[in-house]
């Protein structure tokens, strides 16, 4: 088999949507959105749909995506700060669930497109709650000068505006404070600053018939074998120990990488094994075009040669792929049986941000998945 190529594991996969579906329905009016970025592969979106979930789209084209893959409109959300008019207008004419709005401008712009439909156009805002979720920088949305969401402070004044606008429906407020979190905590923030605002929106009159919470609940990177499925229990607990929910309102979940992140493995072969003055190097026929996520923020994926000798012996090796770029490195200093040309080698882990983030640089194909 040609190689690189992204593995999947349906199995693991289904016992993931397992325990979500199960976890989730412990309370009333959780709902989960699959956030579509971290994956889009048509057999993963097909298990994803037949397992109920909803989607949580940013882009005009993953709206499509998810339509053609056969969600139904009424379980699509979209959301972005940069949604141009074709992307509203097509989701518009789906009859989508939820626009998840970020700025006072789009507000009037869906508006006015709704308007010329003869649409109303239901709309959640995406609130800037000013929560860290102390993970990697680039991976950070929720802190108060971001690019993402409606700072706190116009919050109420284009809650006000909304009720004025006769082609948009206020649903509820939205909020997403950032991906890969391990520690709990920073949920329990955004739940007490949730119920805050939820207490002054309501003190003036207003009601939301949602809450949508986002996603970002991380993976164990470092043991895919020990935590292969990551603790949905403890993450929708908190929301429910913590979350004033109204009576009847829903809680809306988007969940990306800790649905898909563990089920999928970049594969790929050993080139060479070249010798430094001080370091062995594996050059690895797969690179930062195939997987980005090392270059892109530092991500390690576990290294594992597939088809070592057993029991040969330990080596450190720097892996890297074959991109003119330095940062095109999987590992430092990995220890790994020893290794030859020919070996195979998967990056684990890799099923999130991992082959929708492939690019053509250096004029190469992107890889193609392998579903079993
Ligand atoms: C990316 C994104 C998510 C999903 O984040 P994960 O860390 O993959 O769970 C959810 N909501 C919004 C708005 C996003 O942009």
């Amino acid at each position: 088999m040609q190689t690189p190529f992204y593995y999947y594991d349906k199995k693991l996969l289904q016992e993931t949507l397992d325990v979500i579906n199960r976890e989730a329905s412990r309370y009333a009016g959780f709902h989960v959105h699959y956030a579509v970025k971290a994956n889009v592969d048509s057999t993963v979106l097909g298990m994803i749909n037949a397992a109920g979930l909803g989607c949580d789209c940013v882009s005009g084209w993953e709206v499509d995506v998810c339509l053609k893959a056969g969600f139904p409109a009424s379980r699509v959300v979209f959301a972005g700060v940069g949604k141009s008019d074709w992307e509203i207008n097509r989701s518009l004419d789906a009859d989508i669930a939820c626009f998840n709005v970020e700025s006072a401008p789009e507000l009037d712009v869906i508006n006015e497109l709704a308007k010329a439909k003869g649409k109303v156009a239901r709309v959640a805002l995406r609130v800037n709650p000013d929560v860290d979720a102390h993970t990697h920088r680039y991976i950070t949305t929720g802190l108060s000068e971001n690019k993402f969401g409606i700072a706190m402070n116009m919050l109420d004044m284009i809650v006000q505006h909304a009720h004025t606008l006769p082609n948009i429906q206020f649903e509820g407020l939205h909020f997403h404070i950032g991906s890969q979190l391990l520690d709990l905590e920073p949920y329990k923030r955004l739940c007490e600053r949730i119920n805050y605002l939820q207490e002054e929106l309501e003190g003036k009159g207003v009601r939301m018939k949602s809450i949508n919470v986002g996603g970002g609940l991380g993976c164990d990177y470092v043991s895919p074998d020990e935590n292969p499925i990551p603790d949905f229990a403890s993450y929708f607990r908190i929301f429910a120990d913590h979350l004033a929910l109204r009576n009847g309102q829903e809680l809306h979940f988007e969940l990306g990488r800790s649905v898909v992140c563990q089920c999928g493995s970049l594969i790929s072969r050993v080139l060479y094994v070249k010798e430094g003055n001080n370091k062995k190097f594996v050059i690895l026929d797969a690179g930062m075009s195939d997987l980005i996520r090392p270059a892109l923020y530092q991500a390690h994926h576990k290294i594992e040669n597939l088809t070592a000798a057993p029991g040969s012996l330990k080596e450190k090796y720097d892996v890297v792929g074959p991109i003119c770029e330095s940062s095109d490195t999987f590992g430092e200093d990995e220890l790994l049986p020893t290794t030859r040309r020919g070996d195979l080698v998967a990056l684990r882990s890799a099923g999130a941000y991992g082959q929708i983030m492939s690019s053509n640089y250096n004029c190469r194909p992107t890889p193609p998945s392998v579903v079993l």
